[in-house]
């Protein structure tokens, strides 16, 4: 296992972080992923009040492993809220439920959205009461959790309010890459969250995605592309059980630069994406928002684009599915929303017919509606 610097909380994080969002209903499980995780090397573990009962179960699992405190990184999220009372208590929750006397990493959860920034600025918001925390040495440092936009995720980093940004960036979805420029150059803590399953749902690639990452896979590039960025100090894994620690973690050492035969098959993956989809294809600028009807369009195209491109059909089912379903957490209405009024049209340098785009996709990969995990 690797470690690398977590910012300017100057902590010493392994390389792979173990998120218990997945491992967070069943108490033996999630003592049994983090014990063998512990000895597999992992010092960063990421939890959440609104992820079951990860709270209390990692509490108790520390205890019965019996490591040092110090040894262990814990990370818990609030909800950003308008009541600093809130906060107040779910903190001394957090707390009693971890069974310790002080969190090394609060971040605030799901700052998405331009109303969650007003409402951590104000005089006595959430974030003064984790400030206060601070102080008094309940908590050691302070982030941000976000799936918000470029704009507001860079407004965010700017208020010099944090010490580390949990991010979502990953081989298939490179839009937050000047983030991570940004929180090198404010020494944020960069911790990468969801980068295989909302990455690409890699555990399970298509036959042709497969085909073409050989002799690799296309989870074994995806952990590449990431870790041999320097901006990126951790990677979330969200291991339901220690078996599915083992894979990622046989990687966890290869951390150098990409070598050539990475790079050649990173573009074999680009070229393919070029030959399949033609003059459809969507390069992901974002010029043709906004759209009056609010329609996430390069989100929908970009999922066509590794649908058809790349047969990645269940991926760009599973994400396009989670629209108008998620809330602030994944914004923009699905395709069949699109009223054809043609604003886009001439704002699209790749001169695509979104309308009809929109529409195909929509075909494709609509079908029961999907929630949150957790919700
Ligand atoms: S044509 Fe459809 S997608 Fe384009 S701006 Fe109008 S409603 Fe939005
Ligand atoms: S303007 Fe065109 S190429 Fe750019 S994101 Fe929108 S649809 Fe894709």
């Amino acid at each position: 296992m690797k470690y690398r610097r977590f910012g300017k909380t100057e902590l010493n994080l392994s390389v792979f972080s173990l998120g218990l969002m997945r491992c967070c209903y069943n108490e033996t499980q999630l003592f049994e992923t983090v014990d063998k995780a512990i000895a597999l090397g992992i010092n960063h573990f990421e939890m959440a009040k609104a992820y079951g009962k990860s709270e209390q179960y990692f509490g108790s699992a520390l205890k019965q492993i019996e490591i040092p405190r110090e040894k262990i990184i814990i990370t818990t999220k609030f909800l950003p809220v308008s009541e600093p009372e809130t906060i107040a208590k779910s903190l001394e929750e957090s707390l009693s439920n971890l069974q310790v006397d002080y969190i090394d990493c609060v971040a605030i959860h799901g700052i998405n959205t331009w109303e969650h920034l007003e409402l951590l600025t104000k005089e006595n918001s959430c974030l003064t009461v984790l400030q206060q925390a601070k102080k008094t040495g309940k908590i050691r440092h302070i982030g941000f959790s976000t799936h918000g936009d470029l704009d507001l995720i860079t407004a965010m980093i700017k208020t010099n309010l944090f010490e580390f940004i949990n991010l979502h960036y990953y081989y298939f979805w490179q839009r937050n890459a000047p983030i991570l420029d940004l929180a090198q150059k404010y020494d944020l803590g960069t911790f990468i969250i969801s980068p295989v399953d909302k990455g690409g749902l890699l555990y399970q690639p298509s036959a042709k995605l497969t085909n073409i990452c050989q002799p690799f896979t296309p989870l074994y590039l995806n952990y590449r592309f990431l870790l041999s960025d320097r901006n990126i100090s951790t990677l979330s894994l969200g291991a339901s059980n220690p078996q599915e620690l083992i894979t990622p973690l046989s990687i966890a050492d290869e951390d150098g630069e990409l070598t050539s035969l990475e790079i050649e098959t990173f573009q074999k993956i680009e070229n393919a994406l070029t030959d399949t989809l033609k003059t459809d294809q969507c390069s992901q600028c974002h010029l043709c928002l906004p759209c009056p009807e609010n329609i996430n369009i390069p989100e929908i195209l970009r999922l066509r684009n590794l649908g058809v491109g790349l047969e990645m059909n269940e991926y760009a089912s599973y994400r396009y599915q989670m629209l108008e379903n998620a809330g602030h957490w994944f914004w923009g209405k699905k395709g069949d929303k699109c009223t054809q009024c043609g604003d886009c049209l001439p704002k699209c340098p790749e001169k695509l017919d979104i309308p009809q785009l929109l529409a195909d996709s929509h075909s494709r990969y609509n079908g029961s509606s999907r929630r949150r995990l957790w919700d």
